[in-house]
């Protein structure tokens, strides 16, 4: 599937400017006219890239950057800033984590098409394949899709997140901490239970019973490197 790039932009002009030519350019492109909405829609659709213009009503860009960026799943999101006045620059590159890159008004749609296709080459850890494979599982991570024994699996963000981390991973033993770390992003003392309960969903997602997923007593759990293939 596609890379799906998100649009925060109040003026309507240039959201269709930018939205015709990203998908001109193969992208599926969601929209926002404001920040409150575009938060709304990007936690719950969980884009690829973040077209975000500065100058917005109600909650301005800069509120909206740092609530990315507070935010463990949207943490690593690439941003590319919109801005009227060079000026506003500054504000940002006082940001700890500001965006990944700008353009300033008016700018060209294709330079916007390539700085975003740029981004996303980028975003990719180095080396690591979009697509998984651990025996029969496989994981898609450009399309945030997976499937086990040839069927799709339908997963929360979350869940999606944790199932990639032991296909990036497989045969290691992953302790509760590291995966509450590594894959909730900040530290979570004392609510390791949390893990649990997600890899529990996960595994009756994958089937039940063979354990795709296994417990590792007193160390955490295992995706084994050739996870079960079954009826082979
Ligand atoms: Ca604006």
């Amino acid at each position: 599937m596609a890379d799906l790039v998100m649009v925060i932009e109040d003026e309507k002009e240039i959201r269709d400017l930018v939205r015709y030519n990203l998908e001109r350019a193969g992208f599926r492109v969601a929209v926002a006219a404001d920040g409150e909405e575009g938060l709304e829609r990007l936690f719950a659709s969980r884009p690829d890239a973040l077209v975000l213009d500065l100058m917005l009503p109600g909650r301005n860009g800069l509120e909206v950057l740092r609530e990315v960026r507070d935010e463990p799943s949207t943490r690593d999101l690439p941003v590319l800033v919109l801005t009227a006045r060079a000026a506003e620059m500054d504000k940002l590159l006082g940001f700890e984590r500001g965006a990944d890159d700008y353009l300033t008004k008016p700018f060209s749609p294709r330079e916007l098409v390539a700085r975003i296709e740029a981004l996303l080459r980028r975003s990719r850890p180095a080396g690591e394949p979009a697509v998984l494979q651990v025996g029969a599982l496989r994981v898609d991570t450009s399309a945030r899709e997976a499937s086990y024994r040839g069927r799709a699996l339908a997963l929360t963000p979350r869940e999606f997140d944790l199932l990639a981390f032991f296909a990036r991973h497989p045969g290691r033993v992953l302790s509760r901490e590291e995966l509450l770390r590594k894959v909730w992003g900040y530290d979570y003392v004392g609510e390791t239970r949390t893990v649990d309960v997600h890899v529990r969903r996960l595994r009756s997602k994958l089937g039940g019973k063979d354990r795709a997923i296994e417990t590792v007593t007193g160390a955490g759990y295992k995706l084994p490197a050739l996870a079960k293939a079954g009826g082979r």
